[in-house]
């Protein structure tokens, strides 16, 4: 890809054109990709572990101007992580990002969203409060709650080639109220689904259920890759994110 046709610029970069590109600084600006981790609720701090032992920067996004105004702005690409969707929506709101969020992943951001974050990315959800926004992007319908509420939260560990886990090293899954995706429409890839079926009775998945997915520069998982220091799941998507840049 060339200067020119590229959809956007990784952040920080100076253009050879700039002014002060007759004088470049002594230290290499730094090359990692900014990736934002979108701070209203949840897992901030081990996203952003994560992201750096993927090789990107991370960068805490607490109010819209962190956002910038286009992709490669101000950031590269943005986690989205878990907490209550509900609530995400509501400050989402509060806080004036939803329509910038909206445009910027409209525009080609790449956006990783982690269960409740995985809803926020969904075009259709069953279990939605009436009148809930969502951000949306991904062609899929998902469900709210379906691995069950906080005291059934549920493990597996999941063969999933697409995010480097072989059936050697499988990734552990951590679902926290977490939802599952019940459809996808064709431009969507499925990266995960669950094997384990469930004992009568108890919660958890009945196996076969969709918990990764990507299309185009949209991630999402129902699980919590974040916890446990596992950056498998950051590693793909600080690559879609160079990929794109
Ligand atoms: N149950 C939450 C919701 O509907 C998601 C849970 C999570 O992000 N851990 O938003």
């Amino acid at each position: 890809m060339t200067e020119s046709n590229r959809p956007y610029r990784l952040a920080h970069t100076m253009d050879a054109r700039h002014p002060r590109a007759l004088f470049p600084a002594s230290a290499p600006a730094d090359a990692r990709p900014a990736i934002g981790v979108l701070a209203l609720q949840g897992d901030v701090r081990e996203h952003s572990l994560s992201l750096e032992a993927a090789g990107a920067r991370p960068v805490v996004v607490r109010r819209a101007t962190d956002l910038g105004d286009a992709p490669g702005d101000r950031l590269d690409g943005l986690v989205i992580p878990g907490g209550e969707s509900t609530t995400m929506s509501t400050l989402l709101v509060a806080f004036r990002m939803l329509e910038p969020l909206r445009e910027l992943i409209g525009a080609g951001l790449p956006a990783y969203g982690s269960c409740a974050g995985m809803i926020m990315l969904a075009d259709r959800v069953e279990g939605a409060e009436e009148g809930q926004p969502f951000l949306g992007g991904i062609d899929m319908t998902v469900r709210r709650n379906a691995f069950g509420r906080q005291v059934d939260s549920y493990e597996e560990d999941l063969v999933a080639p697409e995010l480097g886990a072989d059936k050697d090293l499988p990734l552990h899954a951590v679902f926290i109220r977490a939802p599952w995706v019940e459809d996808v429409g064709s431009d969507v890839e499925i990266l995960a689904t669950t094997r384990a079926g469930r004992a009568a009775g108890a919660s958890g998945s009945d196996g076969g259920r969709i918990v990764a997915v990507r299309q185009g520069t949209l991630l999402a998982t129902s699980f919590h890759p974040e916890v446990g220091g596992d950056h498998r799941v950051h590693d793909v998507f600080v690559s879609m994110v160079t990929r794109r840049a």
